[in-house]
């Protein structure tokens, strides 16, 4: 095991003109699992197949602890690496298989058989292992695929991308675990790829978030969810995302068109931000009773354990009419939702800007109530050109014009 350094490393598929993975330097520390989240073509695979020399860099160097392995082939690097489709050979049985990577590299027939059963066992194969491998069906055939990744001991690092695509929806949250607990017993580095963020929050110590090539933020779960770096990152985990907000800062205060929600934190100077806000922390209030940034509802989603609540935002610290018994501000659909808008402004042309509250189940609100978005202080952020620059303190006393 060896932690893996990465210096000034990118890679470009078309002699320079744009680049799969922009210049980075970055280290993998030894026994830690990695989650490496993004979005489709952001360069995760290439990523991945450069640090386990499928693929030389256009730039840059790679260290294996005090190694230099840049030009090293894969054959010379002791990774492990599962693809998102199974790689095995479909004429030779489970165990086989399974037995191939230390047979290849003559582990002792005891030690081929030990390692072989354990793995085995953890991935729910025993019953398998005698059957030739093209009998299975695809998603087992992928376990299996798994299981050689995971067999060898003193590996450098297994690399998984995309590993569980093809298995069903019912075995994955077990294998997920199992991977997991196959991580904490071998202490290998897992670099993990996925664009789903669950995959990633419930595999990873650590997620790494990649958008454009670049990583753009790297944490803890808590962290990402908690204390997004990036637009991007509070946009791309928690569901829905995070609710993001023209705003201003002026005279320290923070403000939504001409509401003031808080105070800027920050060597902030006047002038246009975005303020982002999860829906966790909004706080939808009846009209008057507190500071906050006017709006009205425009629908709700009956989530069955929580409600999620659409509301458009004016920025104006007075609510518009309560429309309850007017028409409705948006067409009404049937099913959960009623009333969602996903525009700029609601039926009437009033102008503003959408935002999701998450409230507990069984909320009171209904499309046309007028009321006011207050913002958990320590949980808003502030944004100039998509990257974190402050953070929004809480206003003493009332927001004021
Ligand atoms: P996915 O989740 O869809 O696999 P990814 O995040 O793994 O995406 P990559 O496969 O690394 O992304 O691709 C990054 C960029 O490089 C994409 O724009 C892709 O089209 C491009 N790319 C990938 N492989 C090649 C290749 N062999 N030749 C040219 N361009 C490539």
């Amino acid at each position: 095991m060896a932690d893996i350094r990465l210096e000034g490393v990118g890679h470009s598929y078309d002699g320079g003109r744009t680049w799969a993975l922009k210049p980075m330097t970055w280290t993998w520390r030894s026994g830690r699992a990695y989650a490496l989240l993004g979005p489709s073509g952001c360069g995760k695979t290439t990523l991945l197949n450069i640090i386990s020399g499928l693929l030389t860099p256009t730039t840059g160097r790679i260290w294996f602890d005090d190694r230099e392995v840049t030009t090293v082939p894969t054959a010379g690097r002791d990774i492990a690496q599962v693809f998102q489709f199974p790689v095995l050979y479909e004429e030779m049985s489970v165990y086989d298989n399974l037995a191939f990577p230390l047979r290849n590299r003559k582990y002792p027939k005891a030690e081929v058989d030990r390692r072989v059963r354990r793995v085995s066992g953890m991935l729910g194969l025993d019953d398998h292992l005698r059957r030739r491998s093209r009998r299975l069906d695809p998603g087992r055939q992928q376990i299996v695929s798994l299981g050689r990744g995971l067999v060898r001991s003193g590996v450098a690092a297994v690399l998984l991308d995309e590993p569980l695509t093809v298995v069903d929806p019912a075995m994955k949250w077990t294998l997920r675990s199992t991977l997991k607990e196959i991580h904490r017993d071998t202490g290998h580095t897992f670099i993990y790829v996925t664009h789903d963020q669950t995959e990633a929050l419930t595999f990873a110590d650590e997620v790494v978030v990649v958008k454009d090539g670049e990583i753009v933020q790297a944490g803890e779960p808590t962290e990402l969810f908690l204390s997004p770096a990036h637009e991007f990152v509070g946009h791309f985990i928690g569901s829905p995302g995070m609710n993001v907000l023209p705003a201003e800062i002026l005279d320290g205060l923070v403000r939504v068109g001409r509401a003031a929600v808080g105070r800027a934190v920050g060597d902030l100077p006047a002038g246009p931000v975005r303020i982002g806000i999860r829906p966790e922390f909004a706080v939808l209030d009846s009209a008057g009773s507190t500071p906050g940034v006017a709006g009205r509802v425009t629908g709700v989603d009956r989530m069955g354990s929580y409600d999620l609540v659409h509301v458009l935002v004016n920025g104006h610290d007075e609510p518009p009419p309560a429309e309850r018994d007017g028409p409705p501000p948006t067409e009404r659909t049937t099913g959960r939702t009623t009333g969602r808008t996903t525009g700029r402004s609601d039926q009437d042309g009033n102008a503003g800007h959408p935002l999701v509250v998450k409230t507990e189940a069984g909320s009171r609100f209904e499309p046309g109530d007028a009321g006011f978005v207050r913002f958990a202080a320590d949980r808003a952020f502030l944004f100039r050109d998509a990257v974190r620059c402050g953070t929004v303190a809480p206003l003493n006393g009332r927001g004021e014009e």
